[in-house]
C-alpha cells in the first residue's frame, strides 16, 4: 500500500487488522541485527524489533536517525541550554538552508500545520493565543480553503486551532469561497495531482486575494529541493516531517516560512503553556537533532544514494525474480515517499498475501513489507546496510517453498 493510498482512508485491504494490532507478536524477540548497546531492551521488553522493508511508517516507528543526528543528541544531552534561545539560533540556521524567513522546530508535521495555522489566526496577540481553540466572537478568522482532493484525516491538525474547512474543487470554487472570515488556503502536496488547482496558481489565487497560503510537504523529500521549492514558490508556511526521510529524530518536524507566522507560531509552543500547543514539546534533543538531520541531508550526495537504492532493491527484486510464477516491476511513487518501490504479485490462491507477510514477519530476523491489493511493495531507504541481502534471501526461501 502507497502512503497515498493510506492517507485516503484506504486502509480497508486485507491487512487493515494487521496494520493495527496484529502487528505486535511478542515473539522471542532476537535484535541481533545491530544493536551494539550491550543492554538489549528489546529482548529485555519482549519487543519485536524487525528489518524495515516497507518505508516510513509512523506505526512502524518511522524511520532510523543517522549518525549525526544521534551524535548531535548525545553531545548535547549532557548539558541545559534555554529553549528559546535554541529555536533561535537553529531557527535561522535552519531558515537559510530552507530559503525561508524563519523556521522552527516542531513536534511533527501534524504539530507544525496546527502552530503555523495558529500563528496566522492570532498574529502575535497574546489574549488571543490564548483564547484557541476558541474562535467564536473573537474577533479572528475562522475558514481554511482546501481542495476536495485534499480532504485527508491529518486535516486535524488545521481544524485543532478551532478553524473549519471550507471544500472547494475549481479555481470559481476558491473566488466564491473566500470572504472576509478566510484565514488561510492550505495545500496538500502528496495530492496534488488528484486536484484542480496546482501550487503557482493556488499561491497566486492567495496573494490576488491577500490570503495566505500554506503546504504540507511531510513525505515529499526526495528529491531535496523540495525543501526550499515552496518557500521560493511563495508559500507563507510549509510544513515536513523531520522522522521520515530527512531521518532526523520521529517526533520532530518543521514549521518554516514567513517571519510573522513563524514568530506567531511560536507564541503557542512551549516554553509558554497558555496555548493549544502546549503539548507539542519538542526538548534540545530534537532540535539539536533535527538540525544536524537537515545539515546532513542537504550536504550529502543524493545521486549516490538513489543509485544504491536502485541497487539494492535490484538485490531483491532479482532473487524474487529467479522463481517462477513472480512478477516483479519496480516504480517511484509519482509524490509522497519518492524512492524505487519494488512490486512483487504472484497467484495469490496460491500464496495469500497474508500468509507471506506473515512467514516474514515471523521468520528470523523478522521482516516487514508492505502489504498492496495484488501482492507487496518494499522499499530499501530505511534499511541499514546489508540488509537488502537478509530481505532478499527470506523473500526468496519464502516464494521458492510455494513457488519453486
Ligand atoms: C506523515 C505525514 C504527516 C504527519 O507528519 P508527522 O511528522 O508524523 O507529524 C502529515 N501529512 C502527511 C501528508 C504525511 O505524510
Amino acid at each position: 500500500m502507497k502512503r497515498r493510498d493510506m492517507l485516503r482512508g484506504l486502509t480497508i485491504l486485507p491487512f487493515a487488522a494487521t496494520l493495527g494490532g496484529d502487528l505486535i507478536i511478542p515473539k522471542k524477540a532476537k535484535a541481533g541485527t545491530g544493536q551494539n548497546s550491550k543492554r538489549n531492551l528489546f529482548e529485555e521488553l519482549g519487543v519485536r524489533p524487525f528489518i524495515n522493508a516497507a518505508g516510513t511508517y509512523t506505526f512502524m516507528t518511522g524511520s532510523l536517525m543517522r549518525e549525526e543526528v544521534i551524535d548531535a543528541i548525545r553531545n548535547t544531552a549532557g548539558d541545559f541550554c534555554l529553549l528559546d534561545e535554541l529555536q533561535d539560533k537553529v531557527g535561522e540556521k535552519i531558515a537559510a538552508m530552507v530559503h525561508a524567513e524563519s523556521a522552527v522546530v516542531t513536534a511533527g508535521a501534524f504539530s507544525a500545520l496546527t502552530l503555523g495555522v495558529a500563528g496566522v489566526l492570532t498574529g502575535n496577540d497574546v489574549e488571543k493565543v490564548k483564547m484557541l481553540p476558541q474562535l467564536e466572537g473573537s474577533g479572528m478568522k475562522t475558514e481554511i480553503l482546501i481542495q476536495k482532493a485534499h480532504a485527508i484525516d491529518y486535516n486535524h491538525a488545521l481544524t485543532n486551532t478551532g478553524a473549519k474547512l471550507i471544500v472547494v474543487e475549481t479555481t470559481e470554487d476558491v473566488e466564491k469561497a473566500i470572504n472576509g472570515n478566510t484565514a488561510l488556503m492550505h495545500f496538500l502536496n502528496i495530492e496534488a495531482d488528484h486536484g484542480k488547482i496546482m501550487h503557482e496558481e493556488w499561491v497566486a489565487l492567495g496573494e490576488k486575494h491577500s490570503i495566505p497560503t500554506s503546504i504540507d510537504i511531510a513525505a515529499d523529500v526526495p528529491p531535496v529541493s523540495n525543501l526550499w521549492k515552496f518557500n521560493d514558490m511563495g508559500f507563507h508556511f510549509v510544513v515536513i516531517s523531520g522522522g521520515k526521510a530527512l531521518r532526523g529524530p520521529q517526533s520532530a518536524g518543521l514549521l518554516m516560512g514567513k517571519k510573522d507566522i513563524v514568530t506567531a507560531a511560536r507564541l503557542h509552543m512551549p516554553p509558554r503553556g497558555f496555548n493549544i500547543g502546549r503539548g507539542m514539546k519538542v526538548n534540545k534533543e530534537e532540535i539539536f537533532g533535527m538540525y544536524a538531520a537537515l545539515q546532513h541531508y542537504i550536504n550529502y550526495d543524493h545521486e549516490a544514494e538513489w543509485k544504491l537504492w536502485e541497487a539494492n532493491t535490484a538485490t531483491i527484486e532479482n532473487a524474487a525474480k529467479s522463481v517462477k510464477g513472480v512478477t516483479t516491476r519496480v516504480f517511484v511513487p509519482p509524490l509522497g515517499n519518492i524512492t524505487p518501490t519494488l512490486e512483487l504479485s504472484w497467484d495469490l490462491n496460491r500464496l495469500p498475501i497474508k500468509d507471506f507477510v506473515e512467514k516474514l514477519r515471523n521468520g528470523n530476523p523478522s521482516i516487514e513489507v508492505m502489504p498492496y491489493d495484488k501482492g507487496i511493495h518494499i522499499t530499501v531507504w530505511v534499511m541499514r546496510p546489508g540488509q537488502e541481502k537478509i530481505v532478499a534471501r527470506r523473500v526468496r526461501e519464502e516464494l521458492s517453498a510455494v513457488f519453486g
